[in-house]
């Protein structure tokens, strides 16, 4: 089996089989992110605590690699301080949009690696890292974001 192929595997895996599909009740943190080009649409909430991820999850509908995204983003964020978080949410937008993206701290994330190659899913995979990124850094009430 070619890396490829084992790669698009494990995102179909985690679409059949998304790790934590819930909302965070109570949450700290929430954003609502949608994505109109393909219908992706997903709500994810946080508890931050002391500094440190305690709890995440998405919930909500999408195509495999949006779903895939949110299971494996919340897999990999949980029990991280905030820093390393939005460090990791930094190289992931990267290595979806880039050639040189910096990799050391991706883990398994970097199955996405290969979605840079079709520019119209780079949004389906970077969905709920926006909406993580809105509901962490974005101070006003409106936590709502739409790709573009
Ligand atoms: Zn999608």
């Amino acid at each position: 089996m070619s890396l490829d192929n084992l790669y698009q595997q494990m995102i179909l895996e985690h679409n059949k089989n998304p790790r934590n599909f819930k909302e965070v009740d109570p949450n700290t943190h929430y954003s609502h992110g949608h994505n109109p080009l393909c219908g992706d649409d997903y709500v994810v909430t946080i508890r931050l605590k002391e500094g440190i991820i305690e709890d995440i999850g998405f919930k909500g509908t999408g195509c495999a690699i949006s779903k895939a995204s949110g299971s494996l983003m919340t897999e990999t964020l949980i029990g991280k301080k905030i820093e390393d978080v939005l460090n990791i949410k930094d190289n992931f937008l990267n290595l979806v949009t880039e050639e040189d993206a910096e990799k050391d701290n991706l883990g398994k994330l970097i199955v996405f690696e290969g979605v840079k190659k079709f520019p119209v899913r780079v949004k389906c995979a970077a969905l709920v890292w926006r909406a993580l990124e809105d509901a962490l850094l974005n101070e006003s009430d409106d936590h709502t974001i739409t790709t573009e």
